[in-house]
């Protein structure tokens, strides 16, 4: 028996190992795979049979060589069409959802808004409905889809598919069965997983954004809250209580007055916040009443400002907007020193509405970073600006699909 499990175990590495060198190589023969796999051509025949079969592998042509008697070889392509990867995020007012095929080129997108406070079975009628549309508007057949994936704000169970507490739908209660009663919902039986969306975040700037093929990178998504994600050794880390990368409620300052969502002074969170930055502007008024700030906002009213007329202000050379703006780089220089000691990342890739203040910031943040960190550090660790915006999370969960069904 045991020989035999072996022999089935075996069996399923080649058939991976030959998928992945036909997903890394464009075209490829048989003969070039037997060479590159060190297996024999009829083994490699055998399963490129099973894999045309299931959709995976298609022939393309031909091949220019001749083979023994004269034959042109077949060359053989993966068929990034052969499945469908759904990726899907929920942020505090909006559901993003996208159908790619296996290389991550999205067939289709679709986003629902959601309430402040909306109920959790309304969210995962939502989901539910998001899931159907998608694959109805791509026409394709859902025996085609390989999986779905959700990333969430807030505590999640990734091994449970367990919403532990969201901040942002405080009204869920605690501890949800989220994937139980997505599974309930959607009639395919697909692998679901539901993870932190900084987890997804990462990954898509390991696998598609500013950080490809780096195997230590740490991402952090700051403005409006804060959410980190970790990558050490290739792998995405989540911590014994699920809790790692929440970064957000490290204390950087306690005698900081603002009080933090979760009721602490001085988390990193509020101290790197637009919430916050605006509060600085607002309490230097009356020193800076000339600011371009104050001329700029509907009456000096800068709750409804957008944080792009700060940072224009601040790339202006504003007096007001360069020492607010310069306040939350030295915050968030302090908060990604600690991050450096405690996770060594090689990069660190900076996601969210900072990105929108422009090289002349992430000039600013690298330099306070250098003064401040280990010497020995601070020549190794790149800090960058995401380039995938606020599609990362949802093609982050994509590829998350895609990548789990090929392992
Ligand atoms: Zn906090």
């Amino acid at each position: 028996m045991a020989t035999l499990g072996k022999a089935k175990i075996l069996k399923q590495i080649n058939r991976k190992h030959i998928l992945n060198l036909l997903r890394e190589y464009d075209e490829i023969s048989i003969a070039e795979l037997s060479i590159k796999a060190n297996l024999s051509k009829p083994t490699i025949m055998k399963i490129m049979k099973h894999y045309i079969g299931k959709g995976f592998i298609v022939i393309s042509g031909k091949g220019s060589s001749t083979e023994e008697g004269g034959k042109k070889p077949n060359i053989f392509k993966f068929n990034a069409n052969g499945g469908y990867s759904i990726g899907m995020v929920i942020t505090a007012n909006k559901l993003r959802a996208v159908i790619t095929n296996l290389k991550t080129e999205i067939i289709d997108s679709i986003s629902v808004d959601l309430d402040f406070d909306e109920e959790v079975d309304s969210v995962i009628d939502k989901i539910a409905n998001s899931y159907t549309r998608l694959i109805d508007n791509s026409k394709i057949n859902s025996s085609k889809i390989i999986g779905l994936a959700i990333g969430i704000y807030g505590i999640t169970n990734f091994d449970e598919g367990i919403v532990v507490y969201s901040p942002h739908y405080p009204n869920w209660g605690k501890n949800i069965k989220m994937r139980d009663k997505i599974k309930k919902k959607i009639s395919d039986n697909i692998p679901i997983t539901l993870d932190n969306i900084s987890r997804f975040q990462v990954f898509a700037e390991k696998t598609l954004g500013a950080a490809k093929n780096v195997s230590n990178i740490v991402s952090l998504m700051a403005g409006y809250g804060l959410g980190s994600g970790i990558i050490i050794e290739n792998d995405i880390k989540r911590g014994f209580h699920k809790i790692m990368g929440e970064v957000g409620h490290m204390i950087i300052n306690p005698s900081e007055e603002m009080l933090c969502s979760c009721g602490s002074r001085g988390c990193f969170e509020i101290m790197v916040s637009i919430e916050r930055l605006k509060k600085i502007i607002s309490d230097k008024r009356n020193e800076y009443p000339d600011s371009a700030i104050f001329k700029m906002s509907d009456n000096g009213n800068l709750k409804n400002l957008a944080p792009e007329k700060i940072f224009e202000a601040y790339n202006g050379k504003d007096k007001l907007a360069v020492l607010a703006v310069d306040d939350i780089i030295n915050w968030l220089a302090i908060g990604l020193a600690n991050i450096i000691l405690i996770y060594d990342p090689q990069v660190i890739v900076l996601q969210g509405t900072y990105i929108r203040a422009g090289d002349n910031f992430l000039k600013q943040l690298r330099k306070k970073v250098e003064q401040i960190s280990l010497t020995s550090v601070k020549k190794d660790t790149k800090i960058i600006f995401s380039e995938l915006g606020e599609m990362s999370g949802v093609l982050g969960a994509a590829t998350y699909v895609i990548n789990r069904f090929f392992e």
